[in-house]
Protein backbone atom coordinates (compact mmCIF):
# COMPACT_ATOMS: atom_id res chain seq x y z
CA UNK A 1 0.00 0.00 0.00
CA UNK A 2 1.37 3.50 -1.36
CA UNK A 3 1.12 5.69 2.32
CA UNK A 4 -0.66 9.30 1.72
CA UNK A 5 2.34 11.16 0.92
CA UNK A 6 3.16 8.73 -2.00
CA UNK A 7 0.03 8.70 -3.58
CA UNK A 8 -0.95 11.83 -6.07
CA UNK A 9 -4.38 13.45 -5.72
CA UNK A 10 -6.06 10.77 -8.49
CA UNK A 11 -9.94 9.90 -8.00
CA UNK A 12 -9.66 6.87 -9.60
CA UNK A 13 -11.48 4.33 -7.71
CA UNK A 14 -12.05 1.15 -10.63
CA UNK A 15 -11.29 -0.46 -14.34
CA UNK A 16 -15.20 -0.98 -15.49
CA UNK A 17 -16.27 -2.60 -18.94
CA UNK A 18 -17.95 -0.57 -21.06
CA UNK A 19 -20.28 -3.11 -22.51
CA UNK A 20 -21.14 -5.50 -19.43
CA UNK A 21 -20.43 -2.73 -16.51
CA UNK A 22 -18.18 -5.34 -14.62
CA UNK A 23 -15.92 -3.56 -12.51
CA UNK A 24 -12.03 -4.62 -11.24
CA UNK A 25 -10.36 -3.34 -9.22
CA UNK A 26 -7.42 -0.49 -10.19
CA UNK A 27 -4.50 -2.75 -9.96
CA UNK A 28 -5.68 -5.35 -11.63
CA UNK A 29 -3.46 -5.89 -14.78
CA UNK A 30 -5.62 -7.31 -17.01
CA UNK A 31 -6.91 -5.03 -20.28
CA UNK A 32 -9.77 -6.62 -21.56
CA UNK A 33 -12.95 -7.54 -19.79
CA UNK A 34 -13.01 -11.13 -18.44
CA UNK A 35 -16.82 -11.27 -18.36
CA UNK A 36 -17.04 -10.07 -21.94
CA UNK A 37 -13.79 -9.43 -23.85
CA UNK A 38 -14.57 -5.88 -24.54
CA UNK A 39 -12.32 -3.12 -23.48
CA UNK A 40 -12.35 -1.79 -20.05
CA UNK A 41 -12.26 2.20 -18.97
CA UNK A 42 -11.40 3.74 -15.42
CA UNK A 43 -14.24 5.03 -13.51
CA UNK A 44 -13.53 7.92 -10.93
CA UNK A 45 -15.29 9.37 -7.79
CA UNK A 46 -16.20 12.48 -9.38
CA UNK A 47 -17.48 13.79 -6.01
CA UNK A 48 -14.54 13.60 -4.37
CA UNK A 49 -12.67 14.75 -7.76
CA UNK A 50 -14.83 18.01 -7.63
CA UNK A 51 -14.11 18.44 -4.59
CA UNK A 52 -10.26 17.89 -4.21
CA UNK A 53 -10.01 20.31 -7.32
CA UNK A 54 -11.59 23.49 -5.69
CA UNK A 55 -8.87 22.75 -3.03
CA UNK A 56 -6.38 24.15 -5.25
CA UNK A 57 -7.20 26.79 -7.68
CA UNK A 58 -5.89 26.50 -11.37
CA UNK A 59 -3.07 28.99 -11.14
CA UNK A 60 -1.45 27.36 -8.15
CA UNK A 61 -1.07 23.83 -10.12
CA UNK A 62 1.64 22.47 -12.45
CA UNK A 63 1.52 23.33 -16.02
CA UNK A 64 1.82 20.29 -17.61
CA UNK A 65 -0.82 17.17 -18.59
CA UNK A 66 -0.32 16.08 -14.35
CA UNK A 67 -2.52 19.65 -13.83
CA UNK A 68 -5.55 18.26 -13.06
CA UNK A 69 -4.42 14.88 -11.80
CA UNK A 70 -7.47 14.33 -9.84
CA UNK A 71 -8.77 12.82 -13.27
CA UNK A 72 -5.84 10.98 -14.55
CA UNK A 73 -5.57 7.26 -13.43
CA UNK A 74 -1.72 7.58 -11.46
CA UNK A 75 -2.50 7.32 -8.23
CA UNK A 76 1.84 6.35 -7.57
CA UNK A 77 3.26 9.75 -7.10
CA UNK A 78 7.04 8.07 -7.75
CA UNK A 79 5.94 6.40 -10.93
CA UNK A 80 4.68 9.94 -12.34
CA UNK A 81 7.62 11.89 -11.25
CA UNK A 82 9.92 9.42 -13.17
CA UNK A 83 7.57 10.09 -16.26
CA UNK A 84 8.54 13.36 -15.70
CA UNK A 85 6.46 17.06 -16.03
CA UNK A 86 7.45 18.43 -19.08
CA UNK A 87 4.47 17.02 -21.35
CA UNK A 88 1.36 18.43 -22.35
CA UNK A 89 -0.02 22.19 -22.21
CA UNK A 90 0.82 22.90 -25.55
CA UNK A 91 -0.53 26.55 -27.09
CA UNK A 92 -3.56 27.46 -28.15
CA UNK A 93 -3.14 29.48 -31.15
CA UNK A 94 -5.73 32.34 -32.68
CA UNK A 95 -5.42 31.34 -36.01
CA UNK A 96 -6.30 34.62 -37.73
CA UNK A 97 -4.68 34.52 -41.12
CA UNK A 98 -5.69 30.57 -41.99
CA UNK A 99 -8.92 31.74 -40.30
CA UNK A 100 -9.26 34.68 -42.95
CA UNK A 101 -8.71 31.60 -45.86
CA UNK A 102 -11.18 29.61 -44.72
CA UNK A 103 -13.87 31.71 -43.92
CA UNK A 104 -13.90 30.98 -39.83
CA UNK A 105 -13.34 34.37 -37.45
CA UNK A 106 -12.29 32.49 -34.53
CA UNK A 107 -10.69 29.43 -35.70
CA UNK A 108 -7.95 28.17 -33.13
CA UNK A 109 -5.13 25.73 -33.42
CA UNK A 110 -4.43 23.01 -30.60
CA UNK A 111 -0.45 22.97 -31.48
CA UNK A 112 0.83 19.57 -30.68
CA UNK A 113 3.17 19.82 -32.81
CA UNK A 114 5.26 21.18 -29.82
CA UNK A 115 4.35 18.99 -27.91
CA UNK A 116 7.35 17.41 -25.58
CA UNK A 117 9.58 15.43 -25.89
CA UNK A 118 8.53 13.89 -29.09
CA UNK A 119 6.47 16.20 -30.89
CA UNK A 120 2.57 15.02 -31.58
CA UNK A 121 -0.63 13.64 -29.42
CA UNK A 122 1.23 10.77 -28.42
CA UNK A 123 3.22 12.17 -25.76
CA UNK A 124 -0.04 12.46 -22.97
CA UNK A 125 -0.92 9.11 -23.75
CA UNK A 126 2.66 7.34 -23.39
CA UNK A 127 2.71 9.11 -20.01
CA UNK A 128 0.00 7.46 -18.96
CA UNK A 129 1.33 4.24 -19.88
CA UNK A 130 4.74 4.53 -19.02
CA UNK A 131 3.61 5.75 -15.34
CA UNK A 132 1.17 2.73 -15.33
CA UNK A 133 4.34 0.22 -16.34
CA UNK A 134 6.72 2.00 -13.32
CA UNK A 135 3.09 1.51 -11.10
CA UNK A 136 3.63 -2.18 -11.85
CA UNK A 137 7.12 -2.55 -11.18
CA UNK A 138 7.84 -3.24 -14.94
CA UNK A 139 11.18 -2.28 -16.89
CA UNK A 140 10.45 -3.36 -20.24
CA UNK A 141 7.34 -1.49 -22.73
CA UNK A 142 6.41 -2.52 -26.09
CA UNK A 143 4.48 -0.46 -28.41
CA UNK A 144 2.82 -1.15 -32.13
CA UNK A 145 3.21 2.02 -34.00
CA UNK A 146 1.47 3.53 -36.87
CA UNK A 147 4.41 6.26 -36.49
CA UNK A 148 4.19 8.02 -33.14
CA UNK A 149 3.71 5.84 -31.03
CA UNK A 150 6.97 4.73 -31.39
CA UNK A 151 8.83 8.21 -30.62
CA UNK A 152 6.90 8.67 -27.99
CA UNK A 153 7.24 5.29 -26.30
CA UNK A 154 11.29 5.41 -27.37
CA UNK A 155 11.49 8.95 -25.31
CA UNK A 156 9.56 8.19 -22.08
CA UNK A 157 10.93 4.98 -21.93
CA UNK A 158 14.49 6.74 -22.11
CA UNK A 159 13.54 9.23 -19.04
CA UNK A 160 12.28 6.78 -17.08
CA UNK A 161 15.12 3.68 -17.27
CA UNK A 162 12.88 1.48 -19.18
CA UNK A 163 14.14 -0.92 -22.16
CA UNK A 164 11.52 -0.10 -25.12
CA UNK A 165 10.84 -2.27 -28.01
CA UNK A 166 8.69 -0.53 -30.94
CA UNK A 167 7.13 -2.93 -33.71
CA UNK A 168 6.51 -0.89 -37.10
CA UNK A 169 4.38 -1.69 -40.15
CA UNK A 170 6.21 -2.28 -43.13
CA UNK A 171 4.97 1.21 -44.92
CA UNK A 172 6.90 3.02 -41.63
CA UNK A 173 8.00 6.24 -41.71
CA UNK A 174 11.73 5.79 -41.80
CA UNK A 175 12.41 8.86 -40.36
CA UNK A 176 10.21 8.23 -37.23
CA UNK A 177 12.20 4.60 -37.29
CA UNK A 178 15.53 6.64 -37.15
CA UNK A 179 14.58 8.70 -34.54
CA UNK A 180 13.48 5.09 -32.53
CA UNK A 181 16.99 4.11 -32.96
CA UNK A 182 18.30 7.43 -31.88
CA UNK A 183 16.28 7.52 -28.58
CA UNK A 184 17.91 3.76 -27.72
CA UNK A 185 14.82 1.35 -28.69
CA UNK A 186 14.74 -1.85 -30.32
CA UNK A 187 13.19 -1.45 -33.62
CA UNK A 188 11.33 -4.32 -35.50
CA UNK A 189 9.55 -3.48 -38.68
CA UNK A 190 7.00 -6.03 -39.71
CA UNK A 191 6.29 -7.75 -43.16
CA UNK A 192 2.30 -6.36 -43.07
CA UNK A 193 0.34 -3.27 -42.32
CA UNK A 194 -0.76 -2.08 -39.04
CA UNK A 195 -3.75 -3.70 -38.49
CA UNK A 196 -1.92 -6.95 -38.74
CA UNK A 197 0.70 -5.76 -36.69
CA UNK A 198 -1.15 -5.12 -34.08
CA UNK A 199 -3.00 -8.41 -34.20
CA UNK A 200 0.31 -10.22 -33.77
CA UNK A 201 1.72 -7.90 -31.15
CA UNK A 202 -1.53 -8.69 -29.25
CA UNK A 203 -0.42 -12.26 -29.20
CA UNK A 204 2.69 -11.38 -28.47
CA UNK A 205 2.22 -9.42 -25.71
CA UNK A 206 0.41 -12.47 -23.83
CA UNK A 207 2.94 -14.86 -25.10
CA UNK A 208 5.89 -12.94 -23.67
CA UNK A 209 4.50 -10.93 -20.72
CA UNK A 210 5.79 -7.59 -21.99
CA UNK A 211 3.35 -4.79 -20.62
CA UNK A 212 2.38 -2.61 -24.79
CA UNK A 213 1.61 0.79 -24.08
CA UNK A 214 -1.08 0.75 -26.65
CA UNK A 215 -1.98 -2.54 -26.18
CA UNK A 216 -2.12 -3.83 -22.16
CA UNK A 217 -2.12 -0.67 -20.87
CA UNK A 218 -4.67 0.77 -23.07
CA UNK A 219 -6.89 1.72 -20.30
CA UNK A 220 -4.44 3.89 -19.22
CA UNK A 221 -3.07 5.11 -22.20
CA UNK A 222 -6.41 6.37 -23.42
CA UNK A 223 -6.82 8.39 -20.45
CA UNK A 224 -4.01 10.96 -21.17
CA UNK A 225 -5.55 11.73 -23.96
CA UNK A 226 -8.31 13.55 -22.11
CA UNK A 227 -6.02 16.46 -21.02
CA UNK A 228 -6.43 17.51 -24.82
CA UNK A 229 -10.06 18.50 -23.76
CA UNK A 230 -8.82 20.01 -20.27
CA UNK A 231 -6.53 22.38 -21.97
CA UNK A 232 -8.49 23.31 -24.59
CA UNK A 233 -11.13 24.47 -22.67
CA UNK A 234 -9.16 26.20 -20.41
CA UNK A 235 -7.21 27.73 -22.63
CA UNK A 236 -10.61 29.28 -23.46
CA UNK A 237 -10.81 30.84 -20.46
CA UNK A 238 -13.76 28.09 -19.62
CA UNK A 239 -15.71 29.20 -22.51
CA UNK A 240 -15.96 25.77 -24.45
CA UNK A 241 -15.62 25.77 -28.08
CA UNK A 242 -18.49 25.38 -30.82
CA UNK A 243 -16.46 22.57 -32.38
CA UNK A 244 -13.61 20.89 -31.98
CA UNK A 245 -12.27 19.08 -35.00
CA UNK A 246 -9.78 16.20 -34.10
CA UNK A 247 -8.14 13.30 -36.63
CA UNK A 248 -8.96 10.35 -36.21
CA UNK A 249 -6.69 6.70 -36.77
CA UNK A 250 -8.15 4.48 -33.91
CA UNK A 251 -10.37 7.03 -31.97
CA UNK A 252 -8.70 7.19 -28.91
CA UNK A 253 -7.98 11.38 -29.11
CA UNK A 254 -11.54 11.69 -30.78
CA UNK A 255 -13.67 9.55 -28.15
CA UNK A 256 -11.34 10.71 -24.71
CA UNK A 257 -11.71 14.35 -25.77
CA UNK A 258 -15.52 13.34 -25.69
CA UNK A 259 -14.99 11.61 -22.26
CA UNK A 260 -12.67 14.91 -20.66
CA UNK A 261 -15.61 17.36 -21.93
CA UNK A 262 -18.36 14.99 -19.83
CA UNK A 263 -15.70 15.63 -17.01
CA UNK A 264 -15.00 18.88 -17.06
CA UNK A 265 -19.13 19.54 -16.93
CA UNK A 266 -19.27 16.75 -13.93
CA UNK A 267 -16.32 18.24 -11.89
CA UNK A 268 -17.80 21.77 -12.36
CA UNK A 269 -15.17 23.65 -13.99
CA UNK A 270 -17.32 24.06 -17.76
CA UNK A 271 -20.02 24.08 -19.88
CA UNK A 272 -19.29 21.74 -22.78
CA UNK A 273 -22.44 20.33 -23.55
CA UNK A 274 -22.88 22.43 -26.28
CA UNK A 275 -19.48 21.62 -27.98
CA UNK A 276 -19.55 19.39 -31.30
CA UNK A 277 -17.13 16.96 -32.18
CA UNK A 278 -15.96 16.64 -36.07
CA UNK A 279 -13.69 14.02 -36.86
CA UNK A 280 -11.12 14.08 -39.74
CA UNK A 281 -10.31 10.85 -41.52
CA UNK A 282 -7.94 10.48 -44.84
CA UNK A 283 -9.81 9.52 -47.81
CA UNK A 284 -7.83 6.41 -48.44
CA UNK A 285 -8.51 4.93 -44.77
CA UNK A 286 -11.83 6.16 -43.62
CA UNK A 287 -13.87 4.10 -41.95
CA UNK A 288 -14.93 6.08 -38.77
CA UNK A 289 -15.70 9.06 -41.50
CA UNK A 290 -17.70 6.54 -43.75
CA UNK A 291 -19.93 5.21 -40.32
CA UNK A 292 -20.57 8.44 -39.37
CA UNK A 293 -21.76 10.09 -42.81
CA UNK A 294 -23.54 7.22 -44.25
CA UNK A 295 -25.85 7.08 -41.16
CA UNK A 296 -25.10 3.23 -40.59
CA UNK A 297 -22.98 3.91 -37.57
CA UNK A 298 -21.13 0.57 -38.07
CA UNK A 299 -17.15 0.47 -38.19
CA UNK A 300 -16.58 -2.05 -41.93
CA UNK A 301 -13.33 -1.98 -41.36
CA UNK A 302 -10.55 -1.04 -44.47
CA UNK A 303 -7.37 -1.53 -45.91
CA UNK A 304 -5.32 1.66 -45.40
CA UNK A 305 -3.88 3.48 -48.91
CA UNK A 306 -2.81 7.00 -48.10
CA UNK A 307 -0.11 9.15 -47.49
CA UNK A 308 -1.26 9.79 -44.28
CA UNK A 309 0.78 7.20 -42.17
CA UNK A 310 0.08 7.90 -38.83
CA UNK A 311 -3.94 7.65 -39.35
CA UNK A 312 -4.11 5.16 -40.85
CA UNK A 313 -5.76 2.40 -39.27
CA UNK A 314 -8.22 0.26 -40.77
CA UNK A 315 -10.00 -1.74 -38.21
CA UNK A 316 -10.06 1.45 -35.41
CA UNK A 317 -10.32 -0.23 -31.88
CA UNK A 318 -12.28 3.31 -30.51
CA UNK A 319 -14.26 3.41 -33.70
CA UNK A 320 -17.65 2.82 -32.14
CA UNK A 321 -16.90 5.63 -29.02
CA UNK A 322 -16.43 8.05 -31.76
CA UNK A 323 -19.10 7.62 -33.84
CA UNK A 324 -21.14 7.85 -30.31
CA UNK A 325 -19.26 10.97 -29.30
CA UNK A 326 -19.67 12.62 -32.74
CA UNK A 327 -22.89 11.90 -33.24
CA UNK A 328 -24.41 12.03 -29.33
CA UNK A 329 -22.90 15.90 -30.03
CA UNK A 330 -24.33 16.50 -33.61
CA UNK A 331 -20.66 16.94 -34.75
CA UNK A 332 -19.67 15.77 -38.60
CA UNK A 333 -17.05 13.49 -40.32
CA UNK A 334 -15.27 14.79 -43.17
CA UNK A 335 -12.87 13.14 -45.48
CA UNK A 336 -9.93 14.49 -47.70
CA UNK A 337 -7.69 13.34 -50.34
CA UNK A 338 -3.74 12.95 -50.14
CA UNK A 339 -3.53 16.29 -52.40
CA UNK A 340 -6.01 17.93 -50.14
CA UNK A 341 -4.01 17.05 -47.69
CA UNK A 342 -0.55 17.88 -48.58
CA UNK A 343 -2.02 21.16 -50.03
CA UNK A 344 -3.32 21.80 -46.62
CA UNK A 345 -0.06 21.18 -44.66
CA UNK A 346 1.31 24.01 -47.41
CA UNK A 347 -1.45 26.29 -46.26
CA UNK A 348 -0.98 26.24 -42.53
CA UNK A 349 2.80 26.58 -43.30
CA UNK A 350 2.22 29.42 -45.24
CA UNK A 351 -0.10 31.45 -43.29
CA UNK A 352 0.74 30.59 -39.62
CA UNK A 353 4.20 29.47 -40.01
CA UNK A 354 3.31 25.72 -38.66
CA UNK A 355 4.60 22.55 -40.03
CA UNK A 356 2.76 19.27 -39.61
CA UNK A 357 2.79 15.82 -40.53
CA UNK A 358 0.05 14.45 -43.17
CA UNK A 359 -2.21 14.15 -39.99
CA UNK A 360 -2.53 17.45 -39.20
CA UNK A 361 -2.89 18.46 -42.48
CA UNK A 362 -5.81 16.27 -42.87
CA UNK A 363 -7.60 17.92 -39.86
CA UNK A 364 -7.04 21.44 -41.43
CA UNK A 365 -8.32 19.97 -45.18
CA UNK A 366 -11.57 18.85 -43.45
CA UNK A 367 -11.96 21.83 -41.79
CA UNK A 368 -11.90 23.64 -45.25
CA UNK A 369 -14.06 21.26 -45.98
CA UNK A 370 -16.43 21.58 -43.55
CA UNK A 371 -16.47 25.05 -43.12
CA UNK A 372 -17.10 25.13 -47.48
CA UNK A 373 -20.15 23.07 -46.10
CA UNK A 374 -21.64 25.62 -43.75
CA UNK A 375 -21.25 23.02 -40.98
CA UNK A 376 -18.83 25.37 -38.99
CA UNK A 377 -20.11 28.57 -39.14
CA UNK A 378 -18.33 31.81 -39.66
CA UNK A 379 -18.55 33.17 -36.08
CA UNK A 380 -18.64 29.65 -34.68
CA UNK A 381 -15.67 29.28 -31.93
CA UNK A 382 -13.62 26.35 -34.01
CA UNK A 383 -10.67 24.17 -32.63
CA UNK A 384 -9.05 22.50 -34.86
CA UNK A 385 -6.16 20.05 -33.03
CA UNK A 386 -2.64 19.75 -35.15
CA UNK A 387 -1.48 16.49 -33.67
CA UNK A 388 1.62 16.48 -35.05
CA UNK A 389 5.05 17.82 -36.25
CA UNK A 390 6.27 18.03 -39.98
CA UNK A 391 9.97 17.92 -39.63
CA UNK A 392 9.38 14.30 -38.85
CA UNK A 393 8.07 13.17 -41.92
CA UNK A 394 9.69 16.05 -44.72
CA UNK A 395 10.97 13.16 -46.34
CA UNK A 396 7.64 12.18 -47.51
CA UNK A 397 6.40 15.79 -48.14
CA UNK A 398 5.85 16.56 -52.07
CA UNK A 399 8.91 18.45 -53.47
CA UNK A 400 8.71 21.87 -54.30
CA UNK A 401 10.87 23.44 -56.97
CA UNK A 402 13.77 25.94 -55.38
CA UNK A 403 16.42 28.34 -57.31
CA UNK A 404 19.16 26.10 -57.11
CA UNK A 405 23.22 27.06 -58.75
CA UNK A 406 22.84 30.54 -58.38
CA UNK A 407 26.44 32.16 -57.64
CA UNK A 408 27.61 33.95 -54.91
CA UNK A 409 27.56 37.15 -56.90
CA UNK A 410 25.67 40.01 -56.17
CA UNK A 411 23.98 41.16 -59.72
CA UNK A 412 23.10 36.89 -60.39
CA UNK A 413 21.30 36.97 -56.90
CA UNK A 414 19.76 40.01 -58.16
CA UNK A 415 18.33 38.52 -61.14
CA UNK A 416 16.86 35.89 -58.59
CA UNK A 417 15.37 38.39 -56.56
CA UNK A 418 13.82 39.80 -59.19
CA UNK A 419 12.52 36.37 -60.23
CA UNK A 420 11.03 35.82 -57.02
CA UNK A 421 9.06 39.35 -57.07
CA UNK A 422 7.98 39.03 -60.31
CA UNK A 423 7.04 34.73 -60.36
CA UNK A 424 6.54 34.15 -56.79
CA UNK A 425 8.31 32.80 -54.32
CA UNK A 426 8.67 29.12 -56.12
CA UNK A 427 10.62 30.89 -59.26
CA UNK A 428 13.84 29.11 -60.09
CA UNK A 429 16.41 30.06 -62.82
CA UNK A 430 17.27 28.32 -66.16
C1 LIG B 1 -2.10 8.72 -33.38
C2 LIG B 1 -2.32 10.02 -34.02
C3 LIG B 1 -3.60 10.60 -34.16
C4 LIG B 1 -4.91 10.01 -33.72
O1 LIG B 1 -4.89 8.76 -33.25
P1 LIG B 1 -6.06 8.03 -32.44
O2 LIG B 1 -5.65 6.61 -32.54
O3 LIG B 1 -7.32 8.31 -33.15
O4 LIG B 1 -6.02 8.57 -31.07
C5 LIG B 1 -3.67 11.84 -34.75
N1 LIG B 1 -2.59 12.48 -35.16
C6 LIG B 1 -1.36 11.98 -35.04
C7 LIG B 1 -0.21 12.78 -35.53
C8 LIG B 1 -1.18 10.74 -34.46
O5 LIG B 1 0.07 10.26 -34.33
Amino acid sequence: MLSSEDRTRSCATELVCRDCGRRLPLIDTTSKCLGCGNGLDIDYDYELARERLSEIPPAEREINIWRFEELLPIVDAKAQARVGRYSGRTPLIHADRLGAELGLKKLYLKDDSTSRPSLSYKDRVVSMAVARLLELGKDEIGCVSTGNVGTAVSSLASKAGVTAYVFYPSNMERGKARACRALGAAVCQLDGNYDEANRACRELALASGIQFANITLRPFYAEGAKTVAYEVVEQLEWEAPDHIVIPAAGGTLSSRVHKGLIELETVGLAETSGVRIDVAQAEGCSPIATAISDGSGRIEPQTPHTAAHSIAIGAPGDGPLVVDAVTSRGGSAATATDREIFEAIDLLGATEGILTEPAGGTTIACTARLANEGKLGPDDTVVAIVSGNGYKTLDEHPDKPWAEGVACDVDAMGEMLEEFRQHGVGATLG
